[in-house]
């Protein structure tokens, strides 16, 4: 195959992505390209095609045209679920291939790569589908003045979809699902720290059917790239999963064009746990709950509180139980911790547990790369627990985005509302109790868009997703996604008397 690039491949180089463009994969106009690295070994894999202004409009041109005259907007929905269904199937039969890729790309547990969001991406584009094609309206009859009125709900247009690299397939589809489902076009634009899986994705999208056009890939940063799609007037509406930080930039870019907008961001959730609680539920619920995909999940509960009666004793079985993770190798099926992402990102992690201390934390495991020689290349970062973590540190409202816990303890109900809502962000959060009417205070009372009492990470699709505050604009799932992702009409119908 030859590179769009005048560099030599280095040896460990095994792919190379393109982007897709009106039903083809093309090289970026100017030939420029980018490497993406794994993080095991921090050695390029990959080669990728580098979008600048000329395909920035040739994605939009496509996108554009395939929704003003092609055929996917007028078909009906039980005419898009057959080709949808039909992604879903493909995605099922590259489960392995995908899995793999997602590992090597950004370092994710094969495992959970496998048996989580492969069969979630597939999921996504079911369940959208079935949504779409058994979506109903409203009729309403005035019949005192021979008026039905009816609502009718139409595409909304090109939809621009970014995404961020810690569940890349999975975060995706649960965007370009939806989109497609209710008759978007659709531009993704991934993270480049993970570029592959979307790749993979075109390719099952065209041999599903998909019309050219409908959905299109474009690679490059944030800044350059994304900020052209997002300022674009062809586009319509965009759905963001990204940094708080993110969300103020595209809001105020996109407020020019009133785009329509949707936005998954940060957190910084707590994890609940009372003296009541079913130690066997709550221990390594609440573990998993930060140190599942290396702590680079939105939804983490990132800060652990836990009521005082049972404060030392939990503390020292959690870092126990933070101690017996597996880290290592993420194409290892025994791995639980993969690297992070990126060197840049394992810097972060690691300054944040020295401010943690400096400011008063004590490290009670953990904080920096595990000893051996199998670490040495990779960003490996051993699952870290800080205790005596005060609402004022840092450490407790800023989101690390690592496998850092922090722990604090609390006295009643009440404390652990006020402390859970000590934060600028109301993503999730966790409640660990076996008292009902606990479980239900907590739940109503901390400002947050999902609550999960004596579990995490259980979806259904059908309920609204999305953040209170800095989280988030907007929800996503089931009708929540019908109404971002469609207009909806009133036809006012005057009958004859
Ligand atoms: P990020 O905000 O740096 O990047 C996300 C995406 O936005 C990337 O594709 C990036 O290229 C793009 N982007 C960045 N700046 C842009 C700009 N100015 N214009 C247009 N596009 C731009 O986030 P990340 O580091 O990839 O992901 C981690 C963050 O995502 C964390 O804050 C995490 O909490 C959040 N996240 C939220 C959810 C959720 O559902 N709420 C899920 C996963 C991740």
């Amino acid at each position: 195959m030859t590179l769009a690039t005048d560099r030599p491949a280095a040896p460990t180089i095994t792919h190379h992505f393109r982007l897709f463009i009106d039903g083809r994969f093309v090289d970026a106009a100017s030939g420029e390209t980018f490497d993406s690295i794994n993080p095991t070994t921090n050695e390029p894999f990959a080669r990728v095609a580098k979008a600048g202004r000329e395909d920035v409009e040739a994605a939009v041109r496509a996108a554009r045209r395939a929704f003003d005259e092609g055929p996917w907007p007028r078909m009906s929905p039980a005419e898009r679920k057959r080709i949808l269904y039909r992604i879903a199937d493909g995605i099922e039969a590259r489960a392995d291939e995908l899995a793999r890729l997602e590992s090597i790309d950004m370092g994710k547990p094969i495992t959970e790569a496998r048996e989580k969001d492969v069969p979630r991406a597939a999921l996504n584009f079911r369940f959208f589908a079935d949504y779409a094609a058994l979506s109903h309206t409203e009729m309403y009859e005035q019949r005192s003045i021979g008026v039905l009125t009816y609502t009718l709900r139409e595409p909304r247009g090109v939809a621009l979809l970014i995404t961020p690299w810690n569940f890349p397939l999975m975060l995706e589809t649960w965007k370009v699902a939806p989109a497609l489902a209710f008759g978007n076009t659709a531009i993704l634009k991934p993270a480049s720290a993970s570029p592959a899986t979307a790749n993979v994705l075109m390719e099952i999208c065209a041999e599903a059917g998909l019309p050219e056009g409908v959905l299109n890939l474009v690679y490059g940063d944030g800044e350059t790239v994304g900020m052209a799609l997002v300022e674009h007037p062809g586009v319509d509406l965009i759905s963001l999963t990204g940094e708080s930080s993110t969300g103020k930039r595209i809001a105020a870019a996109a407020a020019g064009t009133l785009k329509k907008l949707s936005f998954e961001l940060g957190g910084k959730s707590a994890s609940i746990v009372f003296a009541d609680a079913d130690l066997d539920v709550a221990l390594p619920g609440s573990l998993d709950a930060i140190f599942r995909n290396q702590g680079e999940v939105c939804l983490a509960g990132s800060r652990l509180l836990v009521q005082r009666p049972i404060y030392d004793e939990f503390v020292a079985r959690y870092v126990d139980g933070a101690r017996a993770y597996r880290v290592g190798d993420p194409l290892d099926p025994a791995t639980q911790i993969g690297p992070l992402v990126s060197p840049g990102h394992w810097e972060r992690v690691r300054r944040y547990v020295g401010i943690g201390v400096a400011e008063g934390g004590t490290l009670l495991t953990g904080g920096d790369r595990p000893a051996g020689p199998a670490f040495e290349r990779g960003n490996f970062f051993a699952p870290t627990v800080i205790g005596d973590v005060r609402p004022e540190h840092r450490v407790f409202q800023e989101e690390i985005f690592g496998p850092v816990q922090v722990v604090t303890p609390f006295d009643t109900v009440e404390d652990a509302i006020r402390l859970a809502n000590d934060s600028r962000y109301g993503l999730a959060g966790m409640v660990w109790t076996t008292n009902l009417d606990t479980a239900h205070r907590v739940a109503a009372g901390v400002r947050t868009g999902t609550m999960w009492v004596n579990c995490f990470f259980v979806r259904d699709l059908r309920v609204p997703f999305g953040g209170f505050r800095e989280s988030g604009t907007g929800r996503e799932g089931g009708k929540w996604s019908e109404d971002f992702f469609t207009e909806s009409k009133s036809v006012v119908l005057k009958l004859r008397a």
